[in-house]
């Protein structure tokens, strides 16, 4: 095959053809067709020949072959069993490639990172599948994991929600909680046209760059503030945290709201992070 980049539409359809493959909806398939996108992908994660990168759902390895052309090695984790033949013929002269089949979401990270992938720290770089973006991002950031940047293309809307700051449309506890392991930036905006098949909406690359030290609280609590918070939209924080369960009167949550400086009118899409922390950590005696 003349035309033998992995981005090329003629070259997808080559494979698709010589392996009877089929696109998956529900395992979020929309391949990457366009060269510059899958290069800035790279260079925007700042790759270099000193990295070991984790990749998630490689597909037919066009995104994998541009990291392993800049890493130091790349480990890529694929679930769709009729992508290994495929992968096998496009990616198996490069050394520095390891396939694992399995589903991200059971697999264990930490033993992949201690075995794998050099002990970490890690680049985690992924088009993720659509469908498992949040949980996939979850897993990433609430594990404790040794992961220095997870750069992955994910719905516009979604990378939106995750950079949204308080006073904004797109602010909810998506925004807290990515804000609070990590600083994220929008590296790029794909549009639907360089994915084959074309998916429904556009996207973005968003890059987390891991924050090194996290406030010592405690989690738990904090993100069943933030939830509370969030669970009635139009409610003020008072009558959110008073109708939640937490086992405590409206009246001694207005005093404690009263004693951090926290109007108790005020809504939780106007509340920063510092605000949420400080509720939950003033209020010791919420009872989750
Ligand atoms: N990286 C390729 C590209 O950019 O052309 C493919 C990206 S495609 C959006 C998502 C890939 O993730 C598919 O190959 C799909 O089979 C795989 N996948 C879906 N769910 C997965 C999971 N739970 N664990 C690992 N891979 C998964």
């Amino acid at each position: 095959m003349e035309d033998n980049r992995l981005y090329s539409p003629k070259y997808i359809r080559y494979i698709i053809d010589k392996y009877g493959f089929r696109f998956s909806k529900s395992l979020g398939q929309n391949f990457l067709i366009d060269g510059n996108i899958v290069r800035n992908i790279v260079k925007g994660a700042n790759i270099t020949k000193e990295d070991y990168v984790l990749e998630i759902g490689p597909g037919i390895g066009t995104l994998t072959e541009e990291l392993a052309l800049n890493a130091k090695k790349v480990v890529a984790v694929e679930l769709d069993k009729s992508l290994l033949p495929v992968l096998d013929e496009t990616l198996g002269r490069y050394e520095n490639i390891e396939i694992i089949h399995g589903d991200i979401l059971k697999l264990d990270i930490e033993e992949i990172i201690r075995e794998n992938l050099g002990g970490g720290p890690i680049k985690v770089v992924a088009n993720l599948p659509y469908y498992v973006t949040t949980p996939i991002i979850g897993k990433l950031l609430e594990d404790s994991l040794d992961i220095e940047s997870i750069s992955v293309m994910v719905q516009k809307e979604v990378a939106d929600r995750m950079i949204a700051g308080p006073g904004t449309k797109d602010y909810g506890s998506l925004s807290i909680f990515v804000n609070f392991y990590s600083s994220p930036e929008i590296l790029l905006i794909a549009p639907k046209t360089v994915f084959m098949p074309q998916p429904k909406v556009d996207s973005a690359v968003i890059k987390l760059n891991i924050r090194k030290t996290l406030p010592n609280i405690d989690r738990e609590k904090f993100f069943q503030v933030v939830k509370a918070g969030f669970s009635k939209r139009r409610k003020t924080i008072l009558n959110c945290l008073s109708s939640y369960g937490f086992n405590l009167d409206k009246d001694t949550i207005r005093q404690g709201l009263e004693q951090i400086n926290i109007e108790p009118k005020e809504r939780a899409e106007n509340l920063s992070i510092e605000d949420f922390i400080n509720i939950s950590t003033i209020l010791p005696s919420l009872d989750i």
